[in-house]
């Protein structure tokens, strides 16, 4: 095992908890009913890999100057031979998904979806994803509104981290019982531009993923439940507890939020609620029934997705590396919890 959760953490905790239970004890017994700790108090943190958030940023940039990875152009081809690449140097089985789709303006995308799998036999499995591909419009800018994104955060960043979870767990192990499933989906960004007259805008998202759940390339594929990650960047990036995870996934949200807090991330792994967003994860969850939340960076009455969201400032300048390691550290430790 690599290293573990710091000590001084756990000290700190404890330290915490006994000033807790001091301070309910000299209550008067008779007016303060005795106070129950919150059950994420009792979270005993198990050890983990270490997450390295300067390669997970150097994963980042090498997907950004690949260029724009919009389907249908070499840029998006050669970042999925990259991609697939990866996935099979950290010891990861890889599926290989192609897909002909069609986008809310007719024009037929050549997608793949990239799948690859650690302990492919092992009956329990994670699986955890994130949009590879980059919005072929800026269509948040005021200039250039039609020539497409790096994609940094929106892409690239959930990508990145899931990377360098995979070497983590590569590097060091996991529990052969446990298969941990990593699906990179296509044509999440090719959705209706703003302002266009054409199609259902709706219904214009996460092409990839929708077809990925209606055609899953396992038999009986059937994780415990699923984690998508989208924006995951952002400096002071903001994780409400999103609508949509809530309702399918309520339980999954709790314990992944409960282990963000248990690691002193509560700055970031928001409590409130936050909007139900259409992404990759709404589809597994009503096609797919695979149980699956998702980590966004959704900032209400501060530009939502973010001020660079669907402009070329959505590049490399955005990605800040102490939010990449906040998101590989709760991740990897869902996984070690389990
Ligand atoms: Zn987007």
């Amino acid at each position: 095992m690599g290293s573990s959760i710091s000590f001084k953490r756990l000290l700190m905790f404890s330290a915490v908890m006994l000033v807790l239970i001091a301070s309910c004890s000299e209550e008067p017994k008779e007016k303060t009913p005795i106070q129950t700790l919150p059950p994420e108090s009792k979270l005993t943190l198990k050890p983990r890999p270490a997450f390295d958030a300067d390669s997970a940023y150097a994963f980042i940039e090498k997907q950004v100057r690949f260029g724009p990875r919009v389907p249908n152009t070499k840029e998006h081809t050669r970042c999925a031979s990259w991609l697939e690449k990866k996935l099979k140097s950290y010891g990861a089985t890889v599926i290989i998904q192609k897909a002909q789709l069609t986008a809310y303006n007719g024009q037929e995308l050549s997608a793949v979806n990239i799948m690859g799998q650690i302990n492919p036999n092992a009956s329990k499995r994670i699986l955890l994803c994130a949009h590879w591909d980059s919005r072929p419009y800026a269509d948040r800018d005021s200039k250039e509104r039609m020539k497409p994104i790096d994609g940094a955060n929106d892409g690239a960043s959930g990508v990145g981290v899931l990377l360098e979870v995979l070497r983590a767990i590569h590097l060091d192990s996991i529990d052969p019982d446990l298969g941990v499933d990593i699906v990179f989906f296509d044509a999440e960004d090719y959705g209706k531009p703003e302002g266009s007259m054409l199609g259902n805008s709706g219904d214009s998202w996460c092409l990839g993923s929708k077809y990925w759940a209606k055609n899953l390339p396992i038999k009986d594929y059937k994780p415990e439940f699923g984690i998508l990650l989208d924006m995951v960047g952002a400096a002071d990036a903001v994780f409400p507890k999103e609508g949509v995870s809530l309702y399918y996934a309520p339980q999954i949200v709790d314990k992944v939020w409960k282990i963000a807090g248990a690691l002193g991330h509560e700055n970031y792994f928001r409590s409130f609620k936050g909007n139900e967003i259409t992404d990759d994860h709404r589809y597994l969850n009503e096609i797919a029934k695979i149980p699956t939340i998702d980590i966004i960076h959704y900032d209400m009455g501060r530009f939502d997705f973010g001020e660079f969201h669907h402009t070329h400032a959505d590049n490399m300048d955005v990605i800040d590396k102490s939010t990449l390691q906040v998101v590989g550290d709760v991740v990897l430790q869902v996984l070690y919890q389990e």
